[in-house]
């Protein structure tokens, strides 16, 4: 496993990169597995809660995730108490060809970030429910109907499969304020 340069908007290289559409993966092999393992380091490590393989420069439709949702033992709170326990919640999700079969009229707003947009917020409104179809780690086929962050976060990472940011959601305007932020960020890291 290796951790990877993830690219950045203010990149204009990376931008070009970012704006591809992803090609599907003919079959879930060994390959594959090493490419999400190297995903998932990549994304632990930034740290962040999902990554599409588009932004590690990789063109292939898969995706990474996870939101630290495993289930509570029993006398623990949702929340977990101690970084030990935050741990033992570790989720990892892996998703092969992922689509959206059927989405709700129903939106819900959630305040997005992303990896490759550094540092930068903004709220953003999608369909609250949706009803999703993927190849899992073991290349099985898995259809699932999710919603709250777990739905946020699988078309948020299906979008950037089809060369779209979040920031593509929003006026003009804020998506200019995200640039500007990001050039800002990415500067005081390389001065760092
Ligand atoms: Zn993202």
């Amino acid at each position: 496993m290796a951790v990877k340069r993830i690219l950045t908007i203010d990149n204009t290289a990376d931008l070009a990169i970012l704006k591809q559409v992803s090609t599907p993966v003919a079959a879930v092999d060994d390959d594959v597995r090493a490419l999400m393992d190297d995903m998932l380091e990549t994304m632990y490590d930034a740290p962040g809660i999902g990554l599409a393989a588009v932004q590690i420069g990789d063109l292939r439709r898969v995706v990474v995730m996870d939101l630290g949702d495993a289930p509570a033992a029993e006398g623990e709170d949702d929340e977990p108490a101690s970084e030990e326990e935050a741990a033992r919640r570790a989720n990892p999700r892996f998703f092969v060809n992922p689509e959206v079969l059927w989405a709700s009229d129903e939106l819900y707003t959630y305040e997005e970030g992303c990896l490759s947009i550094p540092e930068y917020f903004d709220a953003v409104e999608r369909p609250a429910r949706v009803r999703v179809a993927y190849l899992n780690r073991e290349g099985e086929r898995v259809e699932e109907e999710i919603s709250g962050l777990y739905a946020v976060c699988f078309q948020h990472e299906l979008d950037h499969l089809n060369g779209v940011l979040f920031i593509d959601h929003l006026s003009r305007l804020r998506r200019d304020r995200a640039a500007a932020k990001v050039k800002k960020v990415m500067r005081s890291r390389e001065a760092a």
